[in-house]
């Protein structure tokens, strides 16, 4: 195995940003514009420090912001307790295990399976520039994509058997994901332990985690997308979000939405299910995925609570 540095890009995966996060709205005044920008910031900071930068300078890199504002959404990380400063620079407390130093050696699933716009590279295809042997042939020039892409493997934050060239499959993180790329060739991996595991527990991590901190896991293999809610595999998840509510433990009911607005009434009745769970101890949870308020009455007859005709009557 040959020591050596392989880098690839990781494509820009806003389009799936929004699946599973339901996130705040637009920011009315100027207060909550700031408010919102810092917020922003905050969540690229901790990001790229969770991604492996422990220094200032390699966070302004990753994220592309201002030392400023690099300085003010660590200062903000720290005072809430979200990132950690010591002898070996910034670290990320909660969310993943301490990265730990490692190195390509013979992989380079990353200059296969994603796409890298800069060498007009698609998802599941060889890069013109990679050498089985010797690995990039452009190496010293190679795009700024490649250059600062570091699957989560490398990083540190995954065991030995997710090596990507035994695992088949390159893990890396996005803004409000984790992203999991499957080898084509082995659809199924990511389904076989000990790999789904450990994709559930992030993706439950995911899920519980607050506000802008809170992220998505995503995986695709082939032609097919899927979103992961703790064991629950949502397949195709829309554009527009998934909403979501726990079952057990490790599971969920979850709904597609088509629009904002459906999204919006999906977890409008989400709501008024938890109210009720919480007032009767049990509600039903219904099969349709197009509700429209006033849901408690519905919900209501449905759970056949005692007082059910009374409350709706007077809803
Ligand atoms: S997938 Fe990870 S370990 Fe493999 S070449 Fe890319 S960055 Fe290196
Ligand atoms: S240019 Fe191609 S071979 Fe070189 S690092 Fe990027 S994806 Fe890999």
């Amino acid at each position: 195995m040959q020591s050596r540095q392989r880098g690839a890009a990781r494509r820009d995966v806003d389009c799936f940003s929004k699946l599973g996060i339901v996130r705040s709205n637009t920011a009315k005044n100027n207060k909550n514009k700031k408010k919102k920008k810092m917020d922003q910031a905050m969540s690229n900071v901790a990001r790229a420090v969770e991604s492996g930068a422990t220094t200032i300078r390699g966070i302004v890199d990753a994220t592309g912001l201002s030392r400023l504002k690099v300085e003010r959404a660590l200062h903000a990380l720290e005072k809430q307790k979200l990132l950690l400063r010591d002898s070996r620079g910034f670290t990320a407390p909660g969310m993943l295990a301490t990265p730990q130093v490692r190195q390509c050696g013979s992989c380079s699933r990353c200059c296969t399976l994603l796409e890298v716009t800069e060498v007009g590279k698609s998802v599941n295809e060889w890069c013109k520039h990679c050498d089985v042997d010797k690995g990039c042939t452009i190496y010293d020039d190679r795009p700024q994509m490649c250059r600062s892409f570091n699957c989560a493997w490398l990083q540190g934050h995954l065991a030995d058997e997710w090596f990507p060239e035994r695992a088949r499959m390159v893990v890396h993180f996005s803004q409000d994901a984790v992203n999991v790329q499957v080898d084509p060739g082995y659809p199924d991996r990511w389904r076989q332990e000990p790999y789904f595991s450990k994709l559930c527990e992030w993706s439950l991590n995911g899920i519980r985690m607050n506000g802008n901190r809170s992220y998505a896991t995503l995986i695709v293999s082939g032609p097919d997308k899927f979103l992961l809610l703790g064991r629950t595999i949502v397949p195709e998840p829309t554009l527009f979000g998934t909403a979501f509510l726990p079952v057990a433990a490790e599971t969920f009911r979850y709904w597609k939405a088509r629009s904002p607005e459906h999204l919006h009434r999906l977890y409008g009745r989400i709501t008024e299910i938890q109210r009720i769970q919480q007032e009767f101890g049990y509600c039903a949870i219904p099969d349709d995925d197009d509700p429209y308020p006033p849901y408690r009455p519905a919900l209501l007859r449905l759970s056949n609570h005692p007082h059910a005709e009374s409350d709706a009557e007077s809803a």
